[in-house]
């Protein structure tokens, strides 16, 4: 699905001399390479505070415990998503709550988040899913109204834009309270291992969550609030560092391809291809079809046996994962997603496939659907 060796080619003698460095200097926590990485990637997201720490699912665990979401606090985030984002609500012992997507964004739907609102509810978690920004000003919207508080997942989208209604925009995962992401190898921006940051332009909040990310020590061993050992070790900062300055050329080479294979699906009424809605430009972390009268699981299957990478995200909805169970869940609330799981099917997407690897893809799948 992805090809991380060429692109490590691309900058692999600084990548290697880089990650030298950092043996050489044996600052391997929180060395210098952090806290640069750090300080550039503020700049780029034009936020006031990233705070790295260990991986992305961390990232979104720490962000509630800063924001002192307490048992039995209800918390809202879609139904179709990677299962980080609920388990770290179920972990807190936070109550999560799910609810159905857009059929053709894949993103959270407006609509059922404000029927999902209880006196119980506290935050709002809207994932990016796929690349593309949730329906921000929205979510917003809602958030004021309730006084909830906003946690953007935005493992999956880093480097979009989102632009709201007066023309102001903003980088997705900067936009509420706070925003969390992964730097997963796969992800847009990925690392050599594991790695993930919390981004918020709260002061406060930024406080808590630097203390909380190192065992709640403001000063060493002194431990002020229950914090966890999660930080970004100095090699995989020293490995984003050098990737970041590329990161909005990997987004153009990842819109590329899908506009690729946008125009090569263009005649069959069968496949509907990603859309981008007006609010957000798209980072392409996926390239995700829908497919109508066609067997999804053949063309799974054929594609693997013409060796062409292809996966179904997500093949189960969190609401029907047995961790996840809940009685209060009612299929008809689900209408989107149940239909989701049956007809995606997501293709090869990274920083360095060619046309001809496309064509490839293209046309077996065109083939198949004849
Ligand atoms: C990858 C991902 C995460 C978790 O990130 P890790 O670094 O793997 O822990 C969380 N949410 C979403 C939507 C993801 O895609």
């Amino acid at each position: 699905m992805v090809d991380l060796q060429s692109q490590y080619k691309k900058l692999q003698p600084e990548i290697d001399k880089a990650i030298l460095d950092v043996v050489g200097s044996a600052a391997f926590i929180n060395g210098p390479e952090v806290k640069s990485f750090q300080s550039d990637l503020e700049k780029y997201l034009n936020v006031k505070h990233v705070i790295p720490c260990a991986n992305g699912t961390d990232a979104l665990q720490i962000a509630m415990m800063g924001l002192g979401l307490e048992q039995g606090d209800e918390v809202i985030t879609a139904d179709f998503t990677f299962a980080a984002t609920v388990e770290v609500i179920a972990i807190l012992k936070l109550t999560p709550v799910l609810v159905d997507v857009e059929m053709d964004t894949f993103n959270m739907d407006i609509e059922a988040l404000k029927k999902a609102i209880t006196p119980k509810t506290k935050a709002i978690v809207p994932v990016h899913l796929f690349g593309q920004c949730a329906n921000m000003e929205a979510v917003l919207k809602v958030a004021k109204e309730h006084n909830l508080y906003v946690i953007e997942d935005t493992a999956q989208a880093i480097g979009a834009d989102y632009t709201f209604r007066d023309g102001t925009s903003k980088k997705a995962g900067t936009i509420g309270n706070v925003g969390t992401t992964s730097f997963f190898p796969s992800k847009n921006l990925g690392c050599y291992g594991d790695g993930g940051a919390i981004f918020t332009n709260d002061d406060d909040l930024a406080h808590i969550i630097r203390g909380m990310v190192n065992h709640g020590m403001y000063k060493r061993y002194y431990h002020d609030v229950v914090g966890v050992n999660s930080r970004l070790d100095s090699i995989q900062a020293a490995v984003l560092r050098l990737k970041l300055p590329h990161l909005d050329e990997y987004c153009d080479a990842r819109r590329t391809a899908a506009e690729y294979y946008n125009k090569g699906f263009s005649n069959s009424d069968n496949i509907i291809t990603p859309i981008t809605s007006d609010f957000s430009t798209h980072v392409f972390h996926q390239y995700t079809l829908k497919l109508k009268n066609i067997n999804r699981n053949a063309l799974h299957q054929h594609l693997l046996d013409k060796n062409i990478p292809n996966a179904i995200y997500y093949p189960v909805p969190l609401h029907l994962q047995k961790a996840y169970t809940d009685s209060r869940y009612k299929e008809e609330n689900f209408k989107v997603t149940n239909e989701l799981i049956e007809t995606v099917i997501s293709l090869p997407m990274h920083t360095e496939l060619d046309n001809e690897q496309q064509n490839f893809i293209i046309n077996t799948i065109l083939d198949f659907i004849k």
